[in-house]
């Protein structure tokens, strides 16, 4: 499964074209699977229904722990870089994290978890969270991680869709010089969650908390209760292993489904090729497992491979933006998997920071998350790669489970801003707003892919007609990434943003319709829009337009908008608060009732003096307005 030469790529490319059933069987063998699948590949795009190596019977920890003990049971399977770099950090072997999640796993089965219940992890980034998940995929549980940032009413519906049987918190967590009190908050998210029958704490800051009798068991005393003798369930190939939500623009919720067998594969030989790891090598990713690229690039994958993963708890600015300069030195990091938004904000802080700092034991720089602009590109390049790392700018998304267009390290030939290549068994289509396919190169359209690989989403959790509708029936017979793309004159690829209404904020994906949906929950917001405005640091702020009561004249707008920043914090999560926030009279709508936000974009902008076309507008005569006093 290694490619090592651009001639190993460009052969794999096409045979994965030619025979993409030959290729992924022979990439798969190279897994412990119990029973050998028996059809590697059955698909339509209409429905969608895919199935990945059909009958296949597997365990994915067998893969990522037990199939490692013989020959690098005593090599770190995971370095764990607390918040306070005082703090004695951890290092678990593999035979020290298989041991550990077998314990988990039974501390599970014991507080009546099973095969096909629903699991809700929200937790520190401590190595308990990532036992947390190895352990349900031990026993056949399907975990669904929320990240540690978001409220207890994001919590809430993430728990209800799902129907969570289980929620497994910490006391509290650590980021930065903050502390949040995560079962506080799970707390109150479960007051409207009937699902949940048991909630399993760990110890991690110590805060008090309320411990529900027959409820609420503490993590510490359950682990002693058990063996570390845990036999791995044998799961179908197709079986779920986890639930992941994305932002969802729509507002509720989306939770992505990923399956056993396809995942597991595709995530590994990702992780190997275009990180192009070598054993030994320590790998830092410094995403949050809460979202997919934790899942996918600091478990499955690198463990998958036997790699060493790091895992950090804390914030790139803390306690001053050398932080991960210092722990690229102090672990001697080979690999660093980090976000546009990061690189941004560290730039910011000057070299200083980095120049004190011995980085020689990095081979490969990655990059995820949101288009890299050119500048911070170079500063990475120069002076975090110091010109010798090539930089992976890889595409891809929750729902494809692994990169899909990505250059191969060393192998590929990277272009500043360009993710460059589609991966094996990738193929990409452009298409235009009538689903014709745009060939050739030095073009642009949406990006579409047509041909499943083995690390796509199966359905959307409890709906798969959602699943139908947002991906598979924009252009019939496509899958539909909802993002825009430019293929130029050598047939490299660059991702131009995403097509819909979506945020990015910090790196952080926030659907403009969540926002809304929680300003207006606000009493006295009668209705709001919300775009996207280009922030140095965040990449993108939030603008919002708010509608209000009428109110009287001697109210207080800011404390308003104050109040209104509250409620958005409670309902999504502080990442959500508007940047800006503009009371308006009216918002530009179309004569169909949809709001113009091309317009409310330009505004936010700063860029008023071409708005385009407003004679489709019910009364433009509330753009002066909105234009006036835009802030
Ligand atoms: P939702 O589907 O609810 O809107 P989301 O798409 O915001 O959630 P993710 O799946 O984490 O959440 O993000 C995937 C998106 O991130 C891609 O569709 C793309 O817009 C953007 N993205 C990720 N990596 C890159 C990259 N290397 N270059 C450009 N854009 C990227
Ligand atoms: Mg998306």
């Amino acid at each position: 499964m290694r490619i090592r030469t651009f001639d190993d790529y460009q052969q794999a490319y096409q045979q994965s074209v030619e025979d993409p059933e030959a290729f992924w069987a022979g990439v798969a063998q190279e897994f412990q699977w119990r029973k050998p699948w028996t059809k590697t590949l059955q698909w339509n795009f209409t429905e969608p229904n895919i199935k990945w190596f059909v009958g296949g019977k597997l365990n994915i920890t067998e893969n990522c722990l037990d199939r490692h003990l013989a020959e690098r049971g005593d090599q770190p399977a995971i370095i764990w870089e607390p918040n306070d770099p005082h703090e004695a950090g951890v290092t678990l072997t593999y035979r020290m994290l298989h041991d550990q999640v077998c314990r988990m796993a039974n501390v599970l089965k014991r507080n009546g978890v099973g095969k096909g219940d629903r699991v809700c992890v929200y937790m520190p980034m401590v190595p308990e969270l990532a036992i947390a998940v190895l352990a349900c995929a031990r026993i056949g549980a399907i975990h669904s991680v929320v990240f540690g940032g978001f409220s207890a009413q994001s919590i809430a519906d993430r728990i209800n869709d799902a129907q969570c049987r289980l929620v497994i918190t910490a006391d509290g967590a650590y980021r930065g010089n903050k502390e949040i009190p995560l079962k506080s908050v799970v707390d109150d998210a479960l007051i409207g969650c009937p699902s949940v029958e048991k909630v399993i704490v760990m110890t991690r800051t110590r805060t008090p908390v309320a411990m529900l009798k027959g409820r609420d068991v503490w993590m510490e005393q359950e682990l002693k209760q058990v063996t570390a003798d845990c036999p791995a369930e044998e799961m179908d190939a197709e079986d779920v292993l986890f639930i992941l939500y994305t932002s969802g623009s729509t507002g509720k919720p989306k939770g992505v489904v990923h399956t056993c067998g396809g995942y597991m594969v595709y995530a590994a030989y990702t992780f190997e090729n275009v990180f192009q790891y070598e054993p030994g090598q320590v790998h830092f990713c410094t995403a949050d497992i809460g979202w997919i690229t934790g899942h996918s690039y600091i478990v499955y994958g690198p463990l998958a491979c036997g790699a060493t993963s790091l895992l950090f708890e804390g914030v790139p600015t803390y306690p001053d933006a050398g932080r991960f300069w210092d722990i690229v030195d102090k672990h001697q990091v080979n690999i660093l998997y980090t976000a546009p938004t990061a690189i941004r904000s560290l730039m910011g802080f000057g070299l200083d920071k980095v120049e004190n700092h011995d980085l020689s034991s990095l081979k490969v720089l990655g990059s995820v998350g949101e288009p890299i602009n050119a500048e911070a590109w170079h500063w990475y390049d120069d002076h975090i790669g110091k010109n010798r790392c090539p930089i992976v700018d890889t595409w891809w998304q929750t729902e494809t489970g692994g990169m899909l267009i990505s250059p191969i390290a060393g192998v590929t030939k990277t272009k500043p801003t360009y993710a460059t290549l589609p991966l094996p068994g990738v193929q990409p289509m452009l298409v235009d707003e009538n689903g014709k396919e745009i060939e050739g190169n030095g073009v642009s359209g949406n990006l579409c892919m047509k041909f499943p690989w083995p690390g796509i989403l199966r359905t959307t959790w409890g709906d798969h007609e959602r699943c139908r509708q947002t991906y598979f029936s924009t252009y019939p017979g496509l899958y539909f990434t909802g993002d825009g793309c430019l293929r130029d004159e050598d047939g490299y690829y660059r991702i131009t943003g995403r097509v819909d209404d979506v945020l990015n904020v910090s790196g952080h994906r926030i659907g403009t319709a969540e926002v809304e949906n929680a300003i207006n929950m606000h009493t006295g917001v009668v209705e709001s829009a919300v775009v996207g405005y280009p922030h140095d640091i965040k990449g993108q702020g939030i603008y919002a337009y708010v509608i209000a009561d009428a109110m009287p004249a001697d109210h207080d707008a800011d404390l308003t908008k104050r109040d209104i920043l509250a409620t958005v914090s409670r309902v999504i999560g502080p990442i959500a608060k508007p940047d800006k926030i503009q009371f308006v009279s009216g918002l530009p709508k179309t004569r169909s009732g949809k709001i113009m936000r091309r317009i409310l974009r330009k505004i936010a902008e700063g860029d008023t003096s071409n708005l385009g076309d407003t004679t489709t507008l019910l009364d433009p005569a509330v753009v002066d307005e909105i234009k006036a006093g835009a802030v």
